[in-house]
């Protein structure tokens, strides 16, 4: 039996090493949907596309030559053959990447590009998969639904790393999320999403509080 376990969450939540560590332990599949928004906006930068341009993002999202390598150990993103992964969480793409979440034309088009990897995984062991709205609309029928949140101070810190600059962060976490949330609903939990506060947990109890669920729906 296949599982798929959805986790969302806002910016600095703990989703992406939760999910990688969950899928780790499980043997699953891991996707990142947030690199598929990374990777669209990348892309319209070094193509010198307007991200205010709507159609013209959304026709960029729709022929990239993407490939998603689901290897929770070491997940890569191939841009027309070009491993492009280190390049997605500099803050050139953080601070510009809400322009492509808030087109809803492109979300449309990669909603459909997950909901297919997800489906391909389907017919292996399963995946673990990561956003802002799996739980609610790519996969709301996944196995286990989660959704990870923080205090924005724990969220800060967590992303402030050695000589990062702070007003950077700020605008990277918080700033992003403001912006995300104006077409996605992430604070709060879809129906039968459990939310899981991380802000005085370790990664080893988030971690299994996500496996027990996982066990109880079967994996
Ligand atoms: O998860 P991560 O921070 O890498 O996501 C990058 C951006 O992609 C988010 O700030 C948001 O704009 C967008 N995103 C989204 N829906 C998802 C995943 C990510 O809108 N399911």
């Amino acid at each position: 039996m296949s599982i798929v376990i959805a986790i969302d969450g806002p910016a600095g939540s703990g989703k992406s090493t939760v999910s990688r560590e969950v899928a780790r332990r499980l043997g699953l599949e891991y996707l990142d949907t947030g690199a598929t928004y990374r990777v669209g906006a990348l892309y319209c930068l070094r193509e010198g596309v307007d991200l205010t341009k709507i159609d013209d993002v959304t026709a960029m999202v729709a022929t990239m030559n993407v490939q998603m390598r689901l290897d929770p150990s070491n997940p890569h993103v191939i841009l027309d053959g070009e491993d492009v992964t280190a390049l997605l969480h500099t803050d050139t793409i953080s601070l510009v990447v809400s322009a492509v979440a808030t087109n809803l034309d492109a979300r449309a088009v990669l909603r459909d590009v997950q909901r297919r990897l997800i489906d391909a995984s389907r017919e292996r062991a399963g995946v673990v998969v990561e956003g802002r709205d799996i739980t609610s609309v790519v996969a709301p029928d996944a196995e286990v639904r989660v959704l990870l949140t923080a205090s924005e101070e724990v969220r800060l810190v967590r992303r402030t790393g050695d000589g990062a600059d702070p007003a950077t962060v700020r605008e990277s976490v918080l700033g992003r999320d403001q912006k995300d949330s104006t077409v996605v609903q992430f604070h709060t939990a879809a129906d039968g999403v459990v939310e899981i506060d991380t802000s005085d947990l370790t990664l080893d109890e988030v971690v299994d509080a996500v496996l027990t669920l996982a066990k109880e729906a079967g994996a």
